[in-house]
C-alpha cells in the first residue's frame, strides 16, 4: 500500500482502502443532478427492494446480462448525458422519485461520487474520474467523506462478486 493510502473499517471486519485524499468533504448540491444521467446497474438485492416499489418491466432493462434502471429523455439540458436521457427516476424537478417518495436508492446510487474496486481480496475506494469534472458536491462543505464512508458504501458491497464500479449502462 502507498504512503497516500490508508485503510479505514467501515463496519465491523470491513475495511476499504481509501485512495481519495483524506481532506475530501462532499455534500450533494441541489441543483446537480449529473450522476444520475446514466442507467444505475441493480444488484440482486436492490431488484428485490425495486420490485416492491416500482414495475421492473418499466424500469429495468437487461443489458450484457445485468439489469440496470432504463435511461429515458428529458426535457431538462443540463446534467443529462450528451443524448438528452438520464434515469427513468429522475423527476423533472432535479429529485429522485426513489429517494423522496420511498427513501430509497439502489447500492450504486449510494455510492456516487465515488468509486469502488475489489483487488487482491481487498475494496478500494477511489473518486470517479468523472466526478473531478462535473460533480459539484465535491469540497464545498464540512462534511468529511472518510469519515461517513457508511453513508457511501451500503454493507452489501462487501458480499457482492463484482462490486466494481465501472459497469454502466
Ligand atoms: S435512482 Fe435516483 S439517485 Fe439513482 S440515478 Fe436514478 S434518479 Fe439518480
Ligand atoms: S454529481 Fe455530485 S453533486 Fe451532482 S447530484 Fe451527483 S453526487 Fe450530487
Amino acid at each position: 500500500m502507498s504512503a497516500d493510502t490508508r485503510r479505514v473499517e467501515v463496519y465491523p471486519g470491513r475495511e476499504v482502502v481509501v485512495e481519495f485524499d483524506p481532506e475530501l468533504t462532499f455534500e450533494c448540491v441541489d441543483d446537480c443532478t449529473w450522476c444520475c444521467h446514466h442507467g444505475v446497474l441493480l444488484y440482486d438485492r436492490d431488484l428485490l427492494e425495486l420490485a416492491q416499489r416500482a414495475n421492473l418491466s418499466e424500469t429495468t432493462t437487461d443489458f450484457r446480462s445485468e439489469k440496470f434502471v432504463t435511461r429515458e429523455p428529458k426535457d431538462r439540458d443540463d446534467h443529462v448525458a450528451e443524448d438528452g436521457h438520464a434515469c427513468a427516476f429522475l423527476r423533472e424537478d432535479g429529485l429522485c422519485t426513489l429517494h423522496l417518495e420511498e427513501d430509497w436508492k439502489p447500492t450504486r446510487c449510494s455510492v456516487f461520487p465515488l468509486a469502488v474496486r475489489l483487488e487482491d481480496g481487498d475494496l478500494h475506494v477511489d473518486i470517479r474520474d468523472s466526478a473531478h469534472d462535473h460533480c459539484d458536491g465535491l469540497n464545498v462543505s464540512e462534511r468529511s467523506v472518510i469519515d461517513n464512508l457508511e453513508a457511501f458504501l451500503p454493507e452489501v458491497l462487501w458480499d457482492l462478486e463484482n462490486p466494481d464500479s465501472e459497469r454502466e449502462l
